[in-house]
């Protein structure tokens, strides 16, 4: 049900918290707050609930982290009670799960949906925030941004797009309809994780694919199947023992990385890890050995069993050769995982274009030119997002004085734990840029935001607080912890990698995940709230 209000009524004016967007995170967050006897509201553009997976729908949309652990722990019935029918779950059914939450928990009756939140300015003089969709305002005490941070879609700006006779679509923005490809001929721009999932379905589906290749990539084996009734059971039964271990994990798996160097072991044993790695399949792969994203001789050998998997599967040597990544490590960008990805360039239907040697000049009505011009009925952009800091620049935010974060953020994002941003006080970014992030299993990384951010705001309801701000000297320290911690890893030298904003033209190239880890950082965090919040300032 969708609540739309007229202006000033007492529900738009007298809000605890306004939470923008109702994906992972604000679902959750509304659920935790509301539960602490806060007056929330969430504002969300979509109109339906999901975020990321109300928008991604395209060809073979799936997450790659398993089912049963990208979910929610927060609450032991709901846990127990859904039933995962996959692996790695299509994006409808993640989508199904989400609802399933919004009904559970009652959420919609505090939930706006298709409201585009345009603008949100900070009042000095009440310590108040004003939130401005298109038809109201809605004041509140605090703002907590749960915008995701892979929703702005990045379509590249390759001059005659507006030209082109055929569709065009990107996948993050993927028609809600569906698009009819059979019969088509279809170009596919992008072979990031997007990208490397939708070849292979829309392959099947096209009369031919055309993939436009810009950066060769590296993928493994998702190894997908249906979820038998004993492995449900069997994870039901460990949940409490899956939770601890993602907690207590690197990247919110619960799996810990090995202790062991590659290179402590003989080439033998390390051939052996990595089959058994490939056959198991999906990102645990990169937990192989200790070192591979410190070392960069420990990550060749990684780097080096793919690019012969990749020879060993595309049988024409050209098209393996292309495919074979050279210009990074394995997982110094975020890696893929996929289903008969290589496989499908076995397919006749198939072709692949490399657009860094022969890049694409223009699109024409009938299709893209490289060198030559490729006949097209339909291009799918499978070219990301801009990426963590897209979704909160996406609209106009102001903090105390009028400062807009645009500006603040012109050279790139700087915050304190990826909580807070100096000069924006009563702001919240639930999982902002110098927070573990994009380098987690996400909901994992959500849950302990969100957890967080209720302890504190209830914390400042007992103190009678009203305002809450990192400092700038706080701030500035987080921001060179980031930085530090990302450089003790391969993970910066990636130079197309998005997670150092480089695949957007123009965007300041600074590292914004916090790489040291969740479980380190979620140490830091209660360490924080702990010391009664240092690096902050509460005022009444
Ligand atoms: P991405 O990793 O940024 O990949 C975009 C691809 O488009 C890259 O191959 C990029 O090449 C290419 N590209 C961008 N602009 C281009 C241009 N102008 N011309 C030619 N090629 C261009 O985006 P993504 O695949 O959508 O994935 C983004 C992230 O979303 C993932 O890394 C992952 O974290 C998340 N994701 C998750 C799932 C999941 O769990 N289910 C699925 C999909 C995505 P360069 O590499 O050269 O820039």
């Amino acid at each position: 049900m969708t609540f739309r209000n007229g202006p000033d009524t007492d529900r738009d004016t007298q809000l605890d918290v306004v939470v923008i967007g109702a994906g992972f995170s604000g679902l959750y967050a509304l659920q935790r707050l509301r539960s602490e006897g806060f007056r929330v509201r969430v504002l969300e553009q979509g109109d339906g609930v999901g975020g990321t997976w109300y928008w991604n729908r395209y060809p073979g949309a799936r997450c790659d982290s398993e089912s049963y652990y990208y979910s929610y722990s927060f609450d032991e019935e709901l846990q127990h009670e859904w039933e995962w029918t996959e692996r790695y779950p299509e994006h409808f059914e993640i989508r199904a799960y989400l609802e399933h939450v919004a009904e559970r928990f009652d959420l919609h009756r505090d939930i706006d949906l298709g409201t585009r939140v345009e603008s949100a300015t900070f009042d000095d003089a009440t310590s108040t925030w004003a939130v401005r969709t298109a038809d109201r305002t809605l004041t509140c005490r605090f703002l907590v941004t749960a915008v995701g941070c892979l929703s702005t879609a990045n379509v590249p700006d390759i001059p005659g797009l507006d030209t082109f006779a055929g569709e065009w679509f990107h996948t993050g923005r993927w028609p809600h309809e569906g698009v009819d490809l059979a019969g088509k001929r279809v170009g596919i721009v992008g072979t990031g994780s997007t990208g490397i999932q939708a070849v292979p379905v829309v392959a099947k589906e096209a009369a031919h694919l055309t993939v436009f290749q810009r950066t060769a990539n590296y993928s493994i084996p998702a190894r997908n199947g249906p979820v038998s009734a004993a492995e449900r059971a069997e994870v039901k039964a460990r949940y409490d023992e899956i939770r601890r271990i993602q907690r207590e994990s690197t990247n919110g798996h619960p799996f810990l990385i090995s202790e062991v160097s590659a290179l402590a072991v003989d080439e033998a044993e390390r051939t052996a890890t990595y089959e058994k790695a490939w056959e198991r399949g999906s990102l645990k792969f990169r937990a192989s050995f200790a070192d591979l994203l410190t070392s960069r001789e420990a990550n060749d050998t990684a780097s080096d069993f793919i690019r012969d998997k990749i020879r060993a599967v595309v049988r024409d040597p050209a098209t393996a050769e292309k495919l074979t990544p050279r210009d990074h490590g394995f997982a110094t960008k975020r890696p893929p995982i996929d289903t008969d990805y290589f496989e499908a360039y076995n397919r006749t239907n198939v072709s692949l274009v490399d657009v860094r040697a022969d890049p694409i000049r223009e699109i024409t009505p009938a299709g893209i030119r490289t060198g030559e011009e490729h006949p097209l009925d339909v291009i799918i952009f499978a070219t990301g997002f801009d990426a963590m800091t897209g979704p909160l620049l996406g609209f106009d935010i102001r903090g105390a004085g009028g400062v807009p974060l645009r500006t603040k953020w012109a050279a790139g994002p700087v915050t304190h734990l990826g909580l807070q941003v100096a000069g924006f006080p009563n702001l919240f970014t639930i999982t902002g840029p110098g927070s573990p992030s994009v380098l987690c299993n996400m909901p994992t990384a959500i849950e302990q935001h969100v957890e967080w951010i209720a302890d504190c705001l209830v914390h400042l309801r007992e103190k009678g607080v009203s305002r809450m701000e990192t400092t700038e000297e706080a701030e500035r320290a987080w921001v060179a912890h980031v930085n530090e911690v990302a450089h003790q890893t391969l993970l910066p030298q990636a130079s197309t990698s998005w997670y150092l904003g480089a695949n957007v033209p123009g965007k300041p190239r600074v590292f914004m995940p916090y790489a040291g880890g969740m479980a380190t950082y979620a140490k830091t965090c209660a360490e924080v709230a702990e010391k009664g919040y240092e690096g902050f300032v509460l005022s009444a």
